[in-house]
């Protein structure tokens, strides 16, 4: 067994910038963040409270991104009878060993009031007869913790409260249809605003930069990086991949969430996939093999409420033994009441799809559905790039460690927003002026995407071992370089989904040990050494990673 971290990969695919035209338009301001989901609008109106000039960059219309897909709820020790330590020791169960206890505190502490916090702004949750919040449980929580909306469209109605407060505010300038494509830096290397593809706003068309010393990036996740997921198209990994190529830390990406109930479409089926949270399983649904059995009882104490990567897994092994290409959702017990009342999202869609889950079983199989690892920050949200915060979902802040607690992405992105919002009322980053860059250049041809997803799919999906994992790192390398003609949207797009995808594989690669939602056939143990996170950083054309202890870095604190 090897504890060392995995050698360097040539990483032609991560190159230090995506090739563009130059800036055609320049604008200023003091804070840009780049996304529009529950991270990137709640830093906005952050921001805005400490007087600077905001600009929200987002780059297809404001209500699209993962956000406005959750269902379950937002999870926070809001119940007298829950407290933080509670959702502290649930945390760090699912997280297997991996997550940063200091930050998974901070989550837990600061989740109440956060949540409270949207209450104010005006987000409708539902709530019992007597008026409190009403509070179900998920997957590995042992307390009814999470807060929902509309039964299960919460992430619809937290985007409407947020959009709305920040069309409210004059001083939030918001782009729509405008792609972040690099950084800008200064001579030390500092972050000043970034360059970006906008689509006809106005005065605005086509590349332009926006000189700026604090960058969010609120750019979600990285579902489009594989085949099948619950991600929406948005989900192209874009903020990763863009501080990857500058060179930022990143850490965890090995460890990719797969949604164990994600309705299965047969075997063609490509892209965002519907999701069937794990609330119906909260709600008493259950989960059976292709003979109608219940199989996940003799496998953990909690049964269908195990933590996502053990049902994942079960239901993995299930599918392979049985030779199925899903398991089944039973949920007729649940009745059409409860169906109609606190799942009517799910319940419209099964019924379009031609499956009557009141009175029919579900067929559902694992996709992709979280990063749990990304741009490492501190715990105020800074990456190790001065400048350059990440918040949300592209963030890796070791609240996850090896598998996130169901319902602590909202909760972690609207917590951490306040944080950095924290370090900006101590000051702006130093304002210089941005340096031409004169490193390499990349751009992939949209046509490649498929191959990509099918790569990773293949070789770094539920199950992972040394033999699919190479294979998927040849495919990446064999991908073809050339570009017809001018670049736009789909070809920047498709290249970092090419460069997350190489740097996901590098470390899925290096991990030689089972952990959370990182299986490996040829390592399928648990090996205490490997308790530590790798984090990788682009040196000199190359993917160099080094081991790093559990505790958030402590790199220098700016401004
Ligand atoms: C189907 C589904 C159900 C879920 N259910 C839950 C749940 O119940 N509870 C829970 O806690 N979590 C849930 N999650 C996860 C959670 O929704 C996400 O982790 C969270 O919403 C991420 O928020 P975010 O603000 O980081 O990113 P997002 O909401 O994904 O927003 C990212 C934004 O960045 C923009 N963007 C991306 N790249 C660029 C670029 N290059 N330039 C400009 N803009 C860019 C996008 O357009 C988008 O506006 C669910 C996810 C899915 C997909």
């Amino acid at each position: 067994m090897t504890m060392t971290p995995p050698p360097p990969t040539a990483a032609g695919i991560v190159a230090a910038e995506l090739a563009a035209p130059s800036p055609g338009w320049f604008e200023e301001s003091d804070v840009v963040v780049i996304g529009s989901g529950i991270a990137g609008l709640s830093l906005a109106l952050h921001a805005r409270t400490l007087g600077y000039r905001v600009m929200v960059v987002t780059k297809s219309r404001v209500e699209h991104g993962s956000t406005q897909w959750a269902q379950g709820g937002i999870a926070a020790a809001l119940d007298e009878d829950d407290s933080p330590d509670d959702h502290l020791r649930d945390t760090l169960t699912a997280g297997a060993g991996l997550c940063d206890e200091d930050a998974v505190r901070v989550l837990v502490t600061q989740g109440p009031g956060a949540v409270r916090g949207l209450v104010e702004l005006g987000t409708r949750f539902d709530r019992t007869a007597g008026g409190d919040l009403a509070l179900t449980r998920e997957g590995g929580h042992l307390r009814d913790r999470i807060a929902h909306a509309g039964g299960d469209a919460t992430g619809r109605e937290i985007v409407r409260a947020l959009v709305s407060a920040v069309h409210d505010d004059d001083g939030i300038t918001l782009y729509e249809q405008a792609l972040a494509l690099d950084l800008l830096r200064d001579g030390d290397g500092a972050v000043q605003g970034i360059t970006l593809h906008v689509m006809e706003q106005g005065q605005r068309d086509g590349v332009g930069a926006v000189l700026a010393p604090a960058v969010v990036l609120a750019t979600g996740g990285l579902g489009q990086v594989f085949a099948a997921t619950t991600n929406p198209l948005v989900a192209t990994g874009d903020g990763m991949a863009l501080a990857a190529r500058a060179g930022a830390v990143m850490a965890d990406l090995e460890f990719v969430q797969f949604h164990p109930t994600v309705m299965w479409l047969g075997p063609a089926a490509r892209g965002q996939q519907p999701l069937v949270s794990e609330a119906v399983r909260g709600e008493g649904a259950l989960l059976l093999d292709p003979h109608g059995r219940r199989f996940m009882m003799d496998r953990h104490p909690l049964a269908e409420l195990a933590p996502r990567d053990v049902v994942a897994k079960a239901i993995m092994q299930v599918m392979r033994e049985s030779g199925a290409p899903h398991v089944w959702l039973d949920g007729r017990a649940l009745g059409a009441d409860v169906w109609r009342e606190r799942f009517p999202t799910i319940l419209v869609r099964s019924r379009e799809l031609g499956f009557d889950p009141v009175t029919q079983l579900v067929p559902v199989a694992p996709a992709q559905h979280y990063a749990s690892g990304g741009v490492r920050t501190d715990l105020s949200g800074r990456s190790s790039i001065r400048g350059l915060f990440a918040c949300g979902e592209v963030a890796c802040t070791g609240v996850h460690g090896a598998n996130r607690l169901a319902s602590n992405s909202l909760l972690e992105g609207l917590v951490f927003a306040e944080r950095i919002a924290d370090v900006l009322a101590t000051g702006l980053p130093r304002r210089r002026e941005p340096v031409a860059r004169s490193q390499s250049e990349f751009v992939m041809d949209e046509a490649a995407r498929p191959l990509v997803q099918s790569a990773m799919s293949d070789g770094v999906g539920v199950l992972r071992s040394a033999q699919s994992i190479d294979a998927a790192l040849r495919e990446l390398d064999r991908l073809p370089r050339e570009f017809p003609g001018e670049a736009a949207t789909a070809a920047w797009e498709t290249s970092n989904i090419a460069t997350v995808a190489t740097v996901l594989a590098h470390q899925a690669g290096g991990r030689t040990e089972t952990r959370g939602s990182h299986w490996r056939e040829d390592y399928p143990e648990t090996v205490p050494a490997w308790a530590v996170h790798q984090a990788t950083r682009l040196v000199d054309g190359e993917l160099v990673t080094e081991l790093a202890p559990l505790s958030t870095p402590r790199w220098e604190a700016w401004p």
